[in-house]
């Protein structure tokens, strides 16, 4: 008989009432893949925060283990690619929404989906980057491609305290850029400024409705939360400049016009983790161990247990969570 290990399974009932329950379930519930996985570490995203409370449809398969991110070891394999104790690490591919993900004892997966965990990382230290820290490396990749320097001019990161924009702050610092930081916690400027930006602004000078066109203020941004702060981040971007626009903190609209582009010549860049392609992924964790000094990642992380991670997710779809959270599953 296999063992069991506890999972969080999200359902639904008929008049789709959602309910979190911690289950007990064997290798035999879990979903198809090639690859069974021991989870060893897992994290808590925003948009692991929305599946478990329901704010948003992320899950689109019920019931659902949620869960996008996990590192691991290899247990079982039909894949040539990957072998019993290779460890692994995973980000998004629907895992978590469509697929059952990270929150169990054990995950099956598909070998596509897994990249080798890198070398120079824990199993916790990469799930303390995460989704949100592969995107904020994705987010600078980006901004990179279209030639921005730091010699072009500050960048500015919204939701700065948050996952995303803590990872890209303690990035774009270390790359040697000027950092200029939106917050609506002004009481952790410390913390901010620890980890690398110049200055700190408070969101509410972006989250109104804005002018089509601003003061040039800086070269470039890293956005993760969408609606007017987007807008006004655009308005107020440097000739030539660009936006990387990965989030919907705010809101998933984009009350702007057109004036930043035609008049300013300023890009926006669209950013997506969750099916972005494998190279890509192989090239921003091989930039994140560059790129991310490990004492920052440790200044920005907090280590919870299995039992945390219901309460810690709504704590996060609530604004409430600074930087980022790693999973420690032993136990799960
Ligand atoms: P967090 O909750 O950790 O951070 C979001 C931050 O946004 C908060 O800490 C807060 O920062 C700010 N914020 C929250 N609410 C508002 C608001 N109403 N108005 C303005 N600012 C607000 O989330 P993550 O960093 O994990 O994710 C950020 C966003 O990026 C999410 O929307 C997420 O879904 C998206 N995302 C997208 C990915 C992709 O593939 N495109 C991948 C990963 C994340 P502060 O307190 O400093 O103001």
């Amino acid at each position: 008989m296999s063992e069991t290990f506890r999972a969080i399974l999200v359902s639904r009932d008929e008049e789709k009432k959602q309910s979190v329950d911690i289950v007990d379930l064997g290798e035999a519930d879990l979903m198809e893949g090639d690859v069974t996985v021991k989870v060893e570490a897992t994290t808590v995203n925003y948009k692991d925060g929305l599946a478990i409370t329901g704010k948003s449809p992320v899950v689109r398969h019920w019931p659902m283990v949620p869960g996008v991110d996990l590192a691991g070891t290899v247990t079982k394999s039909e894949s040539g690619e990957f072998k019993p104790g290779d460890k692994v690490l995973l980000n998004g591919w629907g895992v978590g929404e469509t697929h059952w993900g990270a929150y169990a004892g054990m995950a099956r997966l598909k070998a596509d989906w897994l990249i080798p965990l890198p070398r120079e990382f824990t199993p916790l230290e990469v799930m303390g980057i995460g989704t949100a820290g592969y995107t904020a490396m994705l987010c600078v990749m980006a901004l990179e491609r279209h030639g921005v320097t730091p010699g072009d001019g500050p960048v500015v990161v919204t939701g700065a305290n948050g996952g995303v924009g803590s990872v890209a702050i303690a990035i774009l610092a270390k790359l040697g850029y000027h950092v200029i930081a939106s917050t609506g916690r002004p009481n952790e400027a410390d913390f901010l400024k620890e980890l690398g930006a110049a200055e700190i602004i408070d969101r509410a000078e972006l989250s109104e409705p804005g002018r089509p066109l601003g003061k040039e203020r800086w070269a470039a941004g890293v956005d993760a939360v969408g609606s007017h702060t987007l807008a006004n981040v655009l308005a107020q971007t440097k000739y030539g400049g660009a936006v990387a626009a990965c989030g919907l903190a705010q809101g998933f609209d984009l009350p702007a016009t057109v004036m930043p582009f035609i008049l300013r010549g300023v890009a926006l860049l669209g950013v997506d983790s969750v099916m972005a392609p494998k190279a890509r992924r192989l090239e921003a964790w091989s930039r994140l161990v560059t790129d991310l000094d490990k004492g920052k990642l440790a200044a920005i992380t907090t280590t919870i247990g299995f039992d945390d991670i219901v309460e810690t997710a709504t704590a996060i779809t609530e604004g409430k969570v600074r930087g980022r959270v790693a999973v420690d599953m032993i136990g799960a």
